[in-house]
């Protein structure tokens, strides 16, 4: 493996000196139980930084902090313009440590830093800009209903919000929640993924520094059975968003029915990639392929369906095989990295596993299919001869691994792509412009991208048919999460 040698830029160095402690009312506390954990540098597997671990205590802290501050606090009484100020601000001074948030989310999560720089920090920092300048655009309608009344609807504010964090974006997943939370007025309580917590961590510093108000923003690390959980059972919690896994969302529907949260979920996906055979190959098969290997394949949306037509199914296969042979994995931190590590021995694990029941059903591997001996990589992996009822083709695997299928016809096609439980996204390649929007409008899934893939921007909504979720991250479709409609009757008799 390759030996570069790595210069942590001093302020990141800095940071991880020392117990990372939670973000509670303005203030870095220590856990109520004193525990802490750790966490790793996948590509090394040593430890990167000591976390302190919030439990239901301080998640009871942290949501009594945040209903002061929604109630009482100077946020409550803030105007729209200047809570879009600060939300301005904050983006500001992510901007002025993007390199540092960078090379930490690398550092935690395995990811190449270019893809940190290209896709995380813009994905971040947009994200807050685009919401700064929601705040004072939130409006009700008035409404001509029959008799002597006036009648309008407020868009209130929902309250205190609980928002789960996943491992994979850790600061832009977060920020996709955060930004519209804050736009709306409301307040957040946020638990970062227990492998990933330290760039949320490092983002209460600069909310801290930017001058939130006391309360506004909380952030517990911790597990999620204990810290996720308190805060979903939590009765002044008014509404969670999670993104995560399937498994997870239904048990946290489940259980928040109880207090009747308000609920949005995103969740897994195994979305469908489909070149239809009038595509522009050159262009197809490379965007076919980071469809799925982008960011290890660790994606919600990744393309891990490939559906190719049955004449031109050999070549592609074959040329996504050379793709992944050339993929140089190594350290994230190394600039020349295209494909770093697994977050977690876990997930290297488990895509290992899921590689092996591939070849159990009698898939044919062409390449990849194995880790390597320091930290936790897997090599980007092409299943070919894999047929729909496999396990390979119908559970998501959330890890570098292609399963290329064969078909017939469109109509065929879309029957089949639409065959899953999950309906996150899907992707269809073709230089034929009916063909692209009859494919579109047929597509069960929340984003559909016509030649290209994962694309996401601020004011696109982005989230799941059927078992991938519901309620919508981004766009004005987001504030909808976030705010309660009043409806006012004033007799003018
Ligand atoms: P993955 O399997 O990819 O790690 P999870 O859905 O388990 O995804 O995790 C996503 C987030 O949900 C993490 O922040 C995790 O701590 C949290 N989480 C896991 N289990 C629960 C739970 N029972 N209640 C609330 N949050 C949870």
């Amino acid at each position: 493996m390759n030996t570069q040698t790595i210069t942590l830029l001093p302020r990141v160095a800095e940071f991880l000196n020392g117990t990372k402690k939670l973000f509670i009312n303005g203030e870095f506390v220590e856990a109520e139980s004193g525990k802490t954990f750790n966490t790793y540098n996948p590509a090394t597997g040593e430890v990167l930084a000591i976390v302190s671990e919030g439990d239901q205590r301080d998640i009871h802290k942290a949501v009594q902090a945040a209903k002061r501050a929604f109630e009482q606090g100077p946020w409550s009484k803030m105007s729209a313009a200047q809570r879009g100020h600060l939300i301005y601000r904050l983006a500001d001074r992510i901007e002025e440590h993007k390199e540092e948030l960078a090379q930490l989310e690398t550092l935690d999560n395995g990811k190449p830093i270019n893809e940190a720089r290209i896709i995380d920090l813009p994905g971040t920092i947009e994200q807050f800009r685009y919401f700064a300048g929601w705040t004072t655009k939130i409006m009700g309608q008035t409404i001509p209903v029959s008799g002597s009344f006036f009648n309008y609807t407020r868009h209130e504010p929902v309250g205190v919000t609980g928002q789960i964090i996943p491992w994979n974006f850790p600061l832009m997943i977060a920020s996709w929640k955060v930004a519209p939370a804050l736009a709306t007025g409301c307040t957040v309580v946020l638990k970062p993924a227990e492998q990933t917590p330290l760039t949320a961590l490092y983002l209460g510093k600069l909310i801290q520094e930017v001058g939130f108000p006391e309360g506004v923003i909380n952030i517990v690390p911790g597990f999620g059975e204990t810290a996720g959980a308190s805060l979903v059972k939590h009765p002044d919690v008014n509404k969670i968003a999670f993104t995560g896994s399937t498994e997870v969302g239904k048990l946290i529907m489940r259980e928040a029915s109880n207090t009747m949260k308000r609920v949005s979920l995103e969740l897994g996906g195994k979305s469908p990639n489909i070149i239809l055979p009038d595509a522009d190959m050159s262009k197809a098969v490379p965007g076919v392929f980071s469809g799925i290997m982008t960011n290890q394949g660790e994606i919600c949306s990744a393309g891990s369906r490939v559906y190719i037509q049955k004449k031109s199914y050999d070549n592609v296969v074959a040329d996504l095989a050379s793709f992944a042979e050339k993929v140089k994995l190594g350290n994230g931190l190394y600039e020349d990295t295209q494909m770093g590590p697994l977050v977690s021995i876990e997930q290297q694990e488990r895509v290992l596993n899921y590689i092996n029941i591939g070849r159990n059903e009698g898939a044919e591997c062409l390449s990849g299919g194995e880790k390597t001996e320091e930290g936790y990589f897997v090599k980007p992996t092409i299943f070919a001869g894999v047929s729909e009822g496999m396990r390979i083709a119908r559970e998501e695997i959330f890890g570098p691994v292609v399963v290329a299928m064969p078909y017939d016809d469109m109509d065929e096609i879309i029957e089949r792509a639409n065959n899953s439980p999950y309906g996150l996204a899907a992707g269809v390649w073709t230089e034929n412009v009916k063909n692209a929007h009859y494919i579109a409008n047929r597509l069960k899934a929340g984003s559909v991208w016509v030649n290209c893939y994962s694309m996401v921007d601020p004011a696109s909504p982005f989230g799941g048919y059927k078992q991938s979720g519901f309620g919508r991250d981004m766009g004005s479709y987001a504030l909808e999460n976030y705010t309660e409609v009043k409806s006012v009757w004033i007799n003018l008799q």
